[in-house]
């Protein structure tokens, strides 16, 4: 998968506001790089993921390669952004949060489980793959139906679709 890297422009009060909080920030704790970007994002609407011990998932920037690339949550998607490049990368679904609802099993024509993970996207859990689903219902990967798992009701996986986007827009 090629990840994507969109620029990141704050608007002049989110950088007015992040300004006021440095100034009575403590500089010990703040750093120079980091501190002033998570207060941006997080005046946008970003919620910085923690490791356990409370610190930010840094990582390498894919794009510019800084150590910098930092993950952030909004709305069950995670995110990688980073304040060397000033770019953020395109949200990833939490799939895995979702596929564990009993409502989100899906069984095909041949009693196969499924479980809907996003759009037209379903996981088989016991072989841990996933699948997307065609027009018909039949499950493809690389666009090859295999007709032995049998078909999905197409009804099902779009009524999946509409509540995840619901899920996704009541999220905080
Ligand atoms: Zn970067």
């Amino acid at each position: 998968m090629v990840t994507k890297f969109f620029p990141l422009i704050f608007p002049a009060p989110v950088l007015e506001q992040v300004r006021q909080r440095l100034a009575v920030a403590d500089k010990q704790v703040i750093d120079e790089t980091i501190t002033g970007f998570t207060y941006a994002m997080q005046a946008v609407g970003y919620t910085p993921s923690l490791h356990q011990a409370g610190c930010l998932i840094l990582s390498e920037c894919q794009n510019c390669k800084s150590s910098y690339a930092t993950r952030y949550e909004m709305k069950h998607h995670f995110y990688f952004a980073c304040p060397h490049c000033q770019t953020i990368t395109k949200g990833i679904f939490k799939a895995a949060i979702w596929n564990q609802r009993e409502e989100n099993r899906l069984i095909t024509t041949k009693g196969e489980e499924f479980w809907h993970s996003e759009g037209r996207t379903v996981y088989d859990r016991k072989h841990k793959q996933s699948y997307e689903v065609d027009e018909r219902g039949n499950l493809t990967q690389d666009d090859i139906p295999d007709y032995v798992l049998g078909r999905i009701d197409t009804a099902h996986l779009e009524d999946a679709e509409r509540r995840r986007l619901a899920w996704i827009e009541s999220a905080d």
